[in-house]
């Protein structure tokens, strides 16, 4: 029989799938002899059942009562009793941690009973009364869908009634009437009185909490972070503790590391007199946890012991919820914590360091993504540029943008094209949509430990939070600066979340540390170091190459710097253009061979000189050059502009009536199916062999410099292995011809691009006439998948992403299933027909790190990915070799 629920004590770390992180982890804690409060997990099981089926599994509550009254045994009290109430807290938490996104609510168990049994056994009237008027908001909300900003306005009217400025001058009269209040409201919008019976209200705070899973932010959320809709979550019933009980008495979040930086020593905030939710929210600014080292020692103590046993544990930078109950602490969650891509290589190479982990382990802790983000420019400042004084930076980079002032707004500049910096008070988790639409957050309330900075740094936003001297206004749509500059929504600022800076207007960039030293090979500050050691380590265990796609003698020395192996895609397009568009204008136009010929003989010194650069800046590494592929049309004017300039001339240039003839033949409905590829290679006479011979040449020409020239051509878009025979046949008899004439004893191999699915069916024949493969994984999608990915882009490919047809875009991620198992198949037919073929990518998949994990399984040698992509491809070539899951 399936079992549903589960005690603390039943549980371990690795039941996460059924007990959901949060639930895994208490019981872990409970295991480890931590004072966890007592309590017992509903599993995700059991939500999908309800989320399935619309009613709980039968034996649900059974096994839920059964739990609960070995919870009531052990604390030794009975949920909701008039006398003396155990109230318990009914919480979310899913597989994946996803903050705030669900709901959780509090308090469970009190009445108009039980409050007054709880006011006087705790001999706190106002505690009771602010526990039972949160239960009341809370229930109001999660439960029977009551808009919280009414009770907000409540609380808001109660306050200044009463000249209060923080909720905690009202006292126990203030809380009872407001109380009273809330039930009002939840009677008139809903119909329903509040639940007196706290059996009833545990039950329907499990359904809504089961509920919650499929909420609008959640389902936003898990969009974002490419997590399954199916998981469901499970809901934790736990006896309350209680941080409003006294000013002695409080609650917080702690780090075993400062999630930032990665620095090493304990890090948090603090809340005195206050009931959890209210130090993610910001609502309140806490205080750092330092301060509860005055505050209460001994609390402070059993915390760093607590965290260093976590820590041990966990092998990782772990993140607990903490609440203080009149001096005795309770841990109330920890998970290991959200971080900055900074503060991972800083962790991951500590912790090695240290002795926790071991290489594998580090390397698995980092990832590619996370390094190209590193390399991103910084902000060029200096402490003096700073007009609003430093926040705790929450989560680093440089970005800048329009001041907006709702989720809204920055939802709209996105899809405008507009670069936007998200600023408010605080943020909720509705906020969600403007954050993953904005370039960066703001917030003048809060800390790191703030929602919007939990989930800033989980999405790799740049977040600073808290920047109290701000004057936030959200009615007017703008803020004020303390020198009392106001900043309008619009208005450009820049937000340097490593410093935790806010700085109005553009400012200029300048490189990164972490990229100058991975140029240079030296390193200048710790996070280098760190960068520089997992490189070190992928690069000894990966087995796929990693090359550069590079068109020039720069980018290629740049390559080189960053670890290149070679080029894997040295385009000859961009040679034909520029000056030489004459040239190509005058090829295309040829009447004749002789014409021709000219034309191709001017292009010919051109293009040797540009392969000579590349083959020095490469030299001793291999270079695969790709002969021409895009369609011819793309060199010649445009058609109406042409036609226009022919119409609107008395006497039209002779030259342009003979090219706008041109661009008419050669007009192609679908260029990109048309007359492009080896297909031109075929049809424009003497083109291929110019540029086989200027590559011969080129060859020639390194190796009497005393080079080791290493050039490969390559012949793309072959759809079928004729195609390749023909271009082989010709190149091989120029290349022959240059090396006889010139001396030189080298091989050049031939290979083909990979990129029609017919390529890939008939991979076994090509491989006889190839002597490698390179599979162009733009083109193999869009010929796979029949759609053109600038036209898909542009029109449905949104609607795709939002009804989850793609989790993600098949150009920026290989589609697996579908071009990969085609490459699967060329991989396989074409090693069997030619043992010595080598096989590489050179699509923009080749720097994705999740399509690289598909490109080590697939057996490729190879990928090719842009110069600046290259240390994350290093990096996740090797995490591949270590069999590492890249993502969930
Ligand atoms: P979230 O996933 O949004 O953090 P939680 O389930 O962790 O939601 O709960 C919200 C807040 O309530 C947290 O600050 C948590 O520490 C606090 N909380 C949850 N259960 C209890 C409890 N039994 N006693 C006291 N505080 C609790
Ligand atoms: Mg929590
Ligand atoms: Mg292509």
């Amino acid at each position: 029989m399936t079992q549903y629920v589960y005690g603390f004590a039943e549980g371990r770390r690795e039941m996460a799938d059924l007990l959901g992180g949060k639930g895994a982890n208490l019981a872990e804690m409970t295991r480890l002899g931590l004072p966890v409060p007592p309590g017992f997990t509903v599993t995700t099981k059991a939500c999908r059942v309800f989320l399935e089926t619309g009613t709980e599994p039968d034996e649900l509550g059974f096994e839920v009562a059964r739990a609960l009254a070995a919870l009531e045994r052990a604390a030794g009290r009975t949920l909701g009793d008039s006398a003396d109430p155990l109230l318990v807290s009914v919480r979310s938490g899913s597989r994946y941690s996803m903050p705030g996104m669900m709901e959780t609510v509090l308090d469970i168990g009190l009445s108009d009973a039980s409050v007054q049994g709880l006011a006087k056994i705790s001999g706190q009237e106002r505690f009771a009364w602010d526990s039972y008027r949160r239960l009341v908001q809370m229930f109001g909300h999660t439960v029977l869908g009551v808009d919280t900003e009414l009770f907000e306005r409540a609380l808001a009217e109660r306050r200044t009634l009463r000249g209060a400025t923080d909720d905690r001058d009202l006292d126990a009269q203030d809380l009872a009437l407001l109380t009273e209040e809330f039930k009002e409201i939840i009677h008139r919008t809903t119909g329903e009185e509040f639940p007196q019976d706290p059996v009833e209200q545990l039950h329907r705070a499990l359904r809504a909490v089961f509920s919650s899973w499929n909420g609008e932010r959640a389902h936003v959320y898990r969009r974002r972070e490419h997590i399954s809709d199916d998981l469901g979550t499970a809901v934790n019933i736990q006896a309350m503790v209680f941080g409003n009980l006294s000013p002695d008495s409080g609650t917080g979040v702690a780090f075993t590391r400062d999630p930032t930086t990665g620095a090493r020593g304990v890090y948090g905030d603090y809340l005195p007199y206050a009931q959890g939710e209210d130090v993610v929210a910001g609502v309140r600014n806490a205080v750092p946890l330092q301060e509860l080292e005055r505050l209460d020692p001994r609390s402070y103590l059993a915390l760093t012991e607590h965290l260093r046993t976590l820590e041990a544990h966990y092998q990782d930078l772990c993140d607990v919820e903490f609440t203080i109950e009149r001096g005795r602490l309770w841990i109330l969650q920890t998970r290991v914590g959200k971080r900055t891509a900074e503060a991972a290589f800083r962790i991951a190479y500590d912790l090695l360091e240290e002795g926790v982990i071991g290489r594998r382990a580090a390397l698995s802790r980092v990832d590619g993504d996370q390094l190209a983000r590193l390399m991103f420019p910084r902000f060029a400042t200096r402490p003096s540029d700073v007009p609003a004084p430093r926040a705790p930076a929450a989560a680093p980079g440089p970005p800048g943008g329009g001041a907006v002032s709702d989720s809204a707004e920055a939802v709209r500049g996105a899809a405008a094209g507009e670069r936007t910096v998200l600023v408010r008070r605080e943020t909720t988790p509705d906020d969600l949509p403007g954050m993953i639409a904005a370039e960066a957050v703001l917030t003048s309330r809060g800390g790191k430990t703030s929602h919007a900075a939990v989930v800033a740094r989980g999405m790799g936003k740049v977040c600073v939070c808290g920047a109290e001297p701000l004057t936030v206004d959200p009615t007017a749509r703008q803020f004020t600066t303390p020198e009392g500059v106001v900043v309008r929504e619009g208005d450009v600022i820049s937000v340097d979340g490593t410093s935790g800076t806010v700085h109005l207007g553009a400012l200029s960039l300048t490189d990164s540390a972490v990229r100058q030293s991975l140029e240079s090979g030296e390193q200048s500050d710790l996070l280098s170091v760190a960068v520089d050691r997992a490189l070190s380590h992928a690069d000894a265990v990966r087995r796929l190459e990693v090359r550069a796609n590079a068109d020039t003698p720069e980018d290629a020395a740049c390559a080189r710097r960053f670890g290149a192996q070679g080029i894997g895609l040295c385009r000859t397009e961009h040679m034909f253009l520029g000056e030489r568009k004459h040239l190509v204008e005058a090829m295309i136009l040829a009447v004749d061979g002789t014409a021709r010929e000219q034309a191709l003989a001017a292009l010919l010194p051109l293009q040797r000189a540009d392969f000579t650069g590349i083959l020095a800046a490469m030299d001793g590494l291999p270079v695969t050059i790709r002969l021409l592929d895009p369609p011819l049309h793309e060199f010649l004017p445009d058609r109406t502009q042409l036609a226009v300039r022919i119409a609107a001339s008395a006497d039209p240039d002779p030259r342009d009536v003979h090219l706008l003839a041109a661009v008419e033949r050669l007009h192609e409905r679908n260029p990109m199916l048309g007359l492009r590829g080896v297909r031109l290679g075929l049809s424009v006479p003497g083109l291929v062999a110019m540029q086989v011979r200027a590559i011969a040449e080129a060859v020639a020409d390194r190796i009497r410099d005393g080079g080791d020239p290493r050039a490969e051509i390559m012949i793309p878009l072959v759809g079928t292995v004729e195609e390749l025979r023909l271009v082989r046949a010709e190149a091989e008899s120029v290349l022959s011809e240059v090396f006889a004439r010139t001396g030189t004893e080298v091989t050049c191999p031939i290979g083909t691009m990979i990129e029609l699915p017919r390529a890939a069916l008939t991979a076994g024949r090509i491989a006889r006439a190839a002597d490698f493969f390179s599979f162009g994984t733009n083109d193999l999608t869009q010929t796979t998948w029949g759609l053109s990915r600038d036209d898909a882009e542009a029109s449905f490919f949104p609607a795709y992403l939002d009804k989850g047809i793609f989790t993600i875009s098949p150009f920026e991620s290989l589609d697996e299933e579908g071009v990969g198992r085609l490459i699967t198949l060329a991989v396989e037919e074409g090693r069997a027909a030619n043992s010595r073929l080598t096989l590489g990518v050179c699509g923009e998949h080749g720097g994705d790190p999740d399509s690289i994990h598909f490109f080590h399984r697939a057996g490729l040698d190879y990928v090719s990915c842009s110069p600046f992509r290259i240390p994350a491809a290093r990096l996740e070539a090797g995490r591949a070799a270590l069999g590492e899951p890249r993502s969930r």
